[in-house]
């Protein structure tokens, strides 16, 4: 126990729906280039994209939300077998009633899909100066593309909501978003200076 490869598996085979592999791989590379050394992440699930970023470089510390608390617990020991814990700190708290002073490089939106502009508006103000907001699953498995079609009435809502927080993002004048075809759809919302 103990490898990436193990979390991959467990992720599969309990539902689990982690990053996929080049939706994580980008985002590891974006952590790179920019040097980003502080991230908040909003969705831990079992602490699969956490342990993946904090494995960046050892001068990454991460703080990390989840609600669902056997989730919880299953990244508390996933971040113990990699020996993280002196770079991720992980809370159980709903994100939404959370109060965290701190300030990040990098805030990764990653929970509830009908949630998102929710969960950007109030993160906004724990991001540094030049900091970046990314959201994962923006093409939600292609069915943005085509919400009329689809026909569970409650996915439809859903992939709707997705789909005004893609509106909500380009309209956004403090930041500047770029949407990534990468994974299962990316936006990297950069703030623009002296906005905010
Ligand atoms: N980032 C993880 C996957 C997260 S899956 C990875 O790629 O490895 C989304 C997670 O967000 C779920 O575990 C869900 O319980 C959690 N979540 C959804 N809404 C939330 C909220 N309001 N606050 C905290 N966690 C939330
Ligand atoms: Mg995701």
């Amino acid at each position: 126990m103990g490898s990436i490869k193990d979390l991959k598996e467990y992720a599969k085979n309990n539902n689990i729906p982690i990053m996929q592999e080049d939706g994580i791989e980008f985002l590891e590379k974006y952590i790179k280039e920019n040097n980003i050394k502080s991230i908040l992440e909003i969705g831990s699930a079992i602490g699969y994209s956490a342990i993946r970023m904090a494995k960046v470089d050892k001068n990454i510390k991460i703080t990390t939300v989840e609600r669902d608390e056997n989730r919880y617990n299953e990244a508390v020991k996933n971040i113990e077998l990699f020996k993280l814990n002196n770079q991720i700190d992980i809370i159980l708290k709903d994100a939404l009633e959370i109060e965290i002073k701190d300030k990040f490089d990098l805030i990764f939106i990653d929970a509830a899909k009908a949630q998102s502009i929710k969960f950007f508006e109030k993160f906004q103000e724990n991001l540094n100066e030049n900091g970046t907001i990314i959201t994962d699953n923006l093409n939600f498995h292609g069915l943005t593309k085509n919400p009329d079609n689809i026909e569970s009435k409650n996915l439809r809502a859903l992939v709707k909501k997705i789909n005004r927080y893609r509106e909500y993002l380009k309209q956004n004048e403090n930041f500047k978003t770029e949407f990534i075809e990468t994974g299962d759809g990316i936006s990297i919302s950069k703030r623009i200076k002296g906005n905010v």
